[in-house]
């Protein structure tokens, strides 16, 4: 029997570890830090640090690691041991408050976007008290932040910090106008629902594809897709639910809250759920379970895809950033209390996040595009390209009747009652789900629903939390000055909903009639992310980043580039992946079967000069057709894709990949999975999509 509760959080450096094994001063110091997000004083650092490496070689640490996260999207480690020499050809273990705060990894490696013309290749990283240090592997990781020589961010937590701060503070001016006078620190709080597919080990080696990019280049549909929906929800099958067994436990030893596991819509996808975490927690966690996730798949022979895409035809893998603001003192500022109607304070919150997602929805795009996000997006599961946002009949109502003046006339929330005297009854939520919109009000939080599976989520939650500051600093500027609180108030809400309602949509996001509608309300769509990327560096975006202190002009431009840089690079992995696995494997295994087939009706013929040799001869036809196409098509591609590589690096380049190397590849796999349906199953040359979804 496992003792849950002893196994949670048992490798974490936590306040518990902390309060018992640090002097109650320091405990009290640090505490301050992480709370309410103060500076940390240099003079304790000593002490926590010798503190954490006493209580990490219990835990069987020999070394630590700073851990950040670059720009790269993949977190970055490197170990340096405890080890200092002592007299006699001896060691001791040590750790100074100097390692523990300053790390100085060399950064010319890791993308910066152009920054690196202008700063040395030297980094830092820097502690981040507020994210708790944990052992993993005999080592003491410790989150950090990374930022150059020069002080430019060159990582996503420093700028998440940064917006986490400038919401607290634009917030805390609103809390004080409505009479709180005792919260002293504004969090934002995520949870995000993480999608995946696993596939047994043996399989996912024989096709490069997966190997190379994480999703199938080529595949013809197997014959049975998710159409059943008999997948979503269904039991687990027993190799699955021991992989997800020790992930659980291995999730809860470094303290992440792993809670819901389910099967998802497409045959071997699942999903895990943790409870919601201060933001900057929930950005490292995200990275731990998708760490965890890879290898202990591995330990289980199979292998976890975090792939936006993996297969063609069945749903992909996105992750839903649940969002809300909270005081220190435990309060949730999005909960709309039984009367949201007359809670004025709710209405403003709500207000502000219309207003956020409404003036910043291109950046909100922007902050989920990236090539793998692309084939879900506007696709037919996932949300589509244009932001919109849902927030349920009953505030729907209410805003409406805010807007045009008229009487609210409640909710139609009750009492459900099944009819069955043995099954309770319960309350009814107000509203119902709307699966199909990207950001969509859920009880007290919102949803971003457009994030792709494989991202790094702090992107998204800058964004949110830098827009929403931005609309409580506008807010708390009129309110400040204004002569009649409650006067200004509550034409600010009317006004705001007014000028936003075009961001609030409740119905079919999937339908084509939406995207005419949305445009009709002049909300963007834009619909690739080489469209979004560039719309980063937008004056009006830079106005903001720079106003709240989150990113530099620099910083922004640095992160523009590196997109298109990553967008390109990974289209043009694809490009080659194809080209190789279409004219080494496919062609050549499709050119013998039909030499086969060739040399086999020949056979028949000779013995039997009037036999029937339609199939075969038709067959090798087609076959061949397919081949010759596709023999031309793939000189195309390599020739598209020297094309490309040719242009500028950054925009031009990435464009070229998507209008010039894309629409070939398409080509190419049409032809190569017609081909598959007409070859042998034992003579093509890797495994088909039904090998890889349903043979677990
Ligand atoms: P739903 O059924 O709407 O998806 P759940 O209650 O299952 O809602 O929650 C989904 C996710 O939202 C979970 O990760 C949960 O911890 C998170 N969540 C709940 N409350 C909050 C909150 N106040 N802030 C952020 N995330 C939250
Ligand atoms: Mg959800």
């Amino acid at each position: 029997m496992k003792n849950v509760p002893e196994l949670f959080g048992s490798m974490v450096f936590n306040e518990e570890v902390m309060r018992q094994r640090l002097p109650r001063e320091v405990f009290s110091s640090l505490k301050k830090t992480m709370e309410e997000g103060k500076e940390i004083d240099p003079s304790i650092a000593d002490v926590v640090a010798n503190a954490m490496k006493d209580w990490a070689i219990e835990k069987g640490a020999t070394h630590y690691t700073h851990w950040f996260q670059p720009l790269s999207g993949t977190p970055a480690e490197k170990h340096d041991s405890f080890i200092t020499p002592a007299p006699g050809g001896k060691v001791v273990m040590e750790f100074s408050g100097k390692c523990l705060i300053k790390g100085e990894p060399d950064a010319s490696s890791f993308p910066s976007g152009g920054l690196r013309a202008t700063f040395e290749a030297r980094g830092y990283t820097t502690w981040d008290p507020a994210s708790s240090a944990f052992v993993k592997d005999g080592t003491l990781y410790i989150p950090t932040a990374f930022c150059s020589y020069t002080g430019e961010a060159l990582d996503t937590k420093t700028p998440l910090l940064r917006s986490m701060d400038t919401l607290s503070t634009q917030g805390l001016r609103i809390l004080r106008l409505f009479g709180d006078t005792t919260s002293k620190r504004l969090t934002t709080t995520v949870g995000a629902e993480q999608e995946y597919f696993i596939i047994d080990r043996e399989i996912y080696r024989l096709r490069k594809d997966l190997i190379y990019t994480g999703r199938t280049l080529f595949g013809a549909p197997a014959p049975k897709g998710q159409e059943l929906e008999d997948h979503y929800f269904g039991p687990l099958n027993t190799r699955i639910s021991a992989f997800m067994a020790e992930l659980d436990e291995e999730l809860w030893k470094l303290g992440v809250l792993s809670k819901t596991k389910h099967n998802e819509a497409a045959p071997a996808q699942h999903e895990l759920a943790p409870i919601y975490a201060t933001t900057n927690m929930a950005v490292d966690q995200n990275l731990l379970i998708m760490t965890y996730m890879k290898r202990i798949a591995e330990k289980h022979g199979l292998v976890c895809l975090l792939h936006e895409k993996p297969y063609e035809g069945v749903s992909g893998s996105g992750k839903h950033n649940n969002w809300s603001v909270g005081t220190d003192t435990g309060k949730n500022l999005l909960k709309p209390g039984k009367t949201p109607a007359e809670n004025k304070q709710f209405l403003l919150m709500l207000a502000a996040v219309i207003k956020a997602v409404d003036e910043y929805q291109d950046l909100l795009r922007v902050s989920v595009a990236s090539a793998g996000n692309d084939h879900r997006l506007g696709g037919n599961e996932a949300p589509p390209a244009i932001v919109s946002m849902f927030i349920g009949d009953e505030l729907q109502a209410v805003v409406d009747s805010i807007v045009n003046g008229t009487a609210f006339k409640g909710a139609r929330a009750g009492k459900m009652n099944l009819g069955i005297p043995t099954v309770p009854t319960f309350n009814r939520d107000t509203s119902d789900r709307n699966r199909t919109s990207p950001f969509a009000f859920t009880g007290n939080k919102f949803e971003f629903r457009m994030l792709g599976a494989a991202q790094n989520i702090a992107m998204p939650n800058i964004v949110l939390n830098t827009a929403v500051a931005e609309s409580f600093r506008q807010f708390a500027d009129i309110l400040e000055a204004a002569p009649d609180f409650d006067k200004a108030l509550t034409k600010l809400i009317k006004d705001t909903f007014t000028a936003h309602h075009r961001i609030l949509f409740n119905g079919n996001g999937y339908s084509a009639e939406w995207e005419k509608e949305a445009e009709r309300r002049g909300l963007s769509n834009l619909k690739t992310a080489v469209d979004a990327f560039g719309t980063l560096t937008a004056q009006k975006h830079v106005d903001l980043f720079t106003a709240h202190g989150v990113m530099s002009e620099v910083e922004m431009r640095s992160r523009e580039e590196i997109m298109f840089e990553n967008y390109a690079k990974i289209i043009n992995i694809e490009a080659n992946t194809m080209i190789d696995m279409a004219s080494r494997d496919i062609l050549p295994a499709v050119t013998a079967y039909a030499g086969e087939i060739a040399t086999a009706a020949a056979a028949k013929r000779a013995v039997l000069p009037t036999v029937d040799i339609t199939a075969e001869s038709d067959t090798v036809e087609k076959l061949s057709t397919l081949t010759g196409k596709a023999y031309t098509v793939i000189a195309e591609l390599r020739e598209a894709g020297a094309a490309a590589r040719r242009r500028a690096a950054g925009k031009e380049m990435a464009t070229a990949f998507r209008d010039h190397v894309i629409p070939l590849m398409r080509t190419l796999r049409e032809l190569v999975d017609t081909m598959e349906s007409l070859t042998a199953t034992n003579r093509w040359p890797v495994p088909s999509y039904g090998d890889m979804m349903f043979r677990i």
